[in-house]
């Protein structure tokens, strides 16, 4: 099915076969820098625009830091596109179709959607006691054989909530595939492949997740034995196009997931190639915080008559999470060490706190310094090995890990509902992502805790972050080392 002029872009494609297929594992030297400002390509050593900040003195500074000035690099960042509609792009106004957006069915129980009983007791043996919104309003259509434009964060249960009735539809003895989910990162086709799998136990259903970094041949070893789900990254899933290891003329459902993530990594030509690909006749969903022009276009070329269930607000198209607890400390970034072993101790024992810091750089040695001080601390970002990520990563997720300190690009999309603490030891660039970033903690409802150390340069970006948020939600608190 695939024709020539494709194969040859799946072989020239940045994210080529087993180089590894996410762009944030690229080495340093490869780096894409964002041009678009909104998480803009300055590197730390660049101050922000804007006035330096008055910091609180510590108080038991007497030096002053001499030296030349570090240069840090900055984690690679996917490239953006350059469609004008993508700055500050939010959702669009008119071309919902289907359910009106914002509608609130009246309360759905697991009990009032129509599931095959295996499936409806896999979810019970998964501890989902209640449907989440995202699944409250999407399962019933896609039940329905609809298709879904799903605006909703990572956190709302959207996997389950196309993962559902993605088993519902596909045959589990299939050795076709029948379902296919495109994700943006590894993690999370780890991560989607892993759920699915746990709601489609029941019935037998098998998921293969296939993305870059992970050896093909094995890849190709259970495609060849027969799956009915396939979850991947764009690149990883036109490799096994191109080596005809992945045929893709039976799938009956095709799920984007986090379509704008896969935007702005540059996975734009894959999404659409990869759907042309798919019978026309298929079901298809899409889930994506926010809705660039682009994503609008291939909502409209490739979905039919979508339902549009919308969950998040229209600022930058991103949910606040509401049970964040929000703190800012201005720090000095010469004090940003001590600041965040305070905070660190002055947590109790069982927190989990993922960090994040600008710079892979600023990764290795923040978690080198904390690791050699005694604290229970690993780094991860894309320039190390997919086996040492993966091994950080199930660390933190089991729990063994305690605090793990990423860049914006490692920590992309990653769901783990233990994390208590969020802390920005560098400041996000912009404020969309640091709704992004807080997100990661008080999911499903829980309560977390965000801290931020806002720097001599962060005068800027504080401000909007507070334009947004507000000054009662995100409180401004003083450092012990500070005389707080
Ligand atoms: P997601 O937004 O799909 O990344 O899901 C966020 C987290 O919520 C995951 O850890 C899911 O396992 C969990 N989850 C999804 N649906 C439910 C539910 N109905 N009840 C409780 N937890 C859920």
């Amino acid at each position: 099915m695939h024709n020539e002029s494709g194969t040859r872009r799946a072989a020239n494609s940045h994210e080529n076969a087993d180089s590894g297929d996410n762009p944030s594992n690229r080495t340093d030297g490869q780096t894409d820098r964002r041009s678009d400002g909104r998480d803009g390509s300055r590197n730390s050593d660049q101050p922000r625009t804007g006035t330096r900040r008055r910091l609180p003195r510590r108080r038991d500074a007497v030096v002053k830091r001499t030296g030349p000035p570090v240069v840090e690099r900055r984690e690679p960042e996917p490239p953006r596109q350059s469609s004008p509609e993508r700055n500050g792009a939010t959702a669009p106004d008119g071309p919902q179709t289907g359910a009106p957006t914002g509608q609130r069915p009246k309360y759905v129980r697991w009990g009032d959607i129509d599931l095959t009983p295996e499936i409806a007791d896999a979810i019970a043996a998964m501890n989902y006691r209640e449907p989440s919104e995202i699944q409250r309003l999407a399962i019933p259509p896609l039940l329905a054989g609809r298709d879904v434009v799903g605006q909703a964060v990572t956190g709302s249960g959207k996997t389950a909530a196309f993962g559902i009735p993605m088993c519902e539809s596909v045959d589990p003895n299939s050795r076709r595939v029948e379902g296919l989910v495109l994700v943006p990162t590894r993690e999370l086709a780890q991560q989607v492949a892993k759920e699915i799998a746990a709601v489609g136990s029941k019935l037998g259903v098998k998921v293969a997740a296939v993305y870059g970094g992970d050896p093909i041949n094995r890849q190709i070893d259970q495609l060849a034995r027969g799956v009915p789900i396939v979850v991947g990254t764009p690149g990883r899933i036109k490799d096994h196009m191109a080596r005809r290891t992945l045929d893709l003329g039976n799938v009956r459902f095709a799920v984007l997931d986090e379509a704008d993530e896969m935007l702005d990594i540059g996975f734009a030509d894959d999404m659409e190639f990869i759907l042309r690909r798919t019978p026309s006749n298929r079901q298809t969903a899409l889930f994506s915080a926010t809705i660039p022009g682009f994503i609008l276009k291939l909502i409209r070329h490739h979905l039919n008559d979508p339902v549009w269930v919308k969950l998040v607000d229209d600022f930058d198209g991103i949910e606040t999470a509401a049970e964040v607890n929000q703190i800012y400390y201005d720090v000095a970034e010469r004090d940003k060490q001590r600041a965040v072993r305070e905070v660190l101790e002055a947590m109790p024992n069982d927190c989990q706190t993922l960090m994040f810091r600008r710079m892979q750089i600023g990764v290795d040695r923040l978690s080198r310094d904390l690791e050699r001080a005694g604290y229970p601390v690993r780094g991860i970002h894309g320039g190390m090995s997919q086996r040492d990520r993966d091994r950080v990563m199930s660390a933190f997720r089991d729990g063994s890990l305690r605090v793990l300190i990423a860049t914006n690009v490692a920590a992309r999309g990653l769901d783990i509902s233990t994390i208590t603490h969020v802390i920005n030891y560098d400041m996000p660039d912009n404020v969309e992502e640091y709704i992004h970033r807080i997100g990661r903690t008080a999911r499903m409802g829980k309560e977390g805790t965000a801290i931020s150390f806002v720097g001599e340069h962060d005068s800027e970006i504080i401000e909007k972050v507070l334009a947004k948020i507000g000054k009662d939600t995100l409180n401004q608190k003083l450092l012990g080392i500070y005389g707080g």
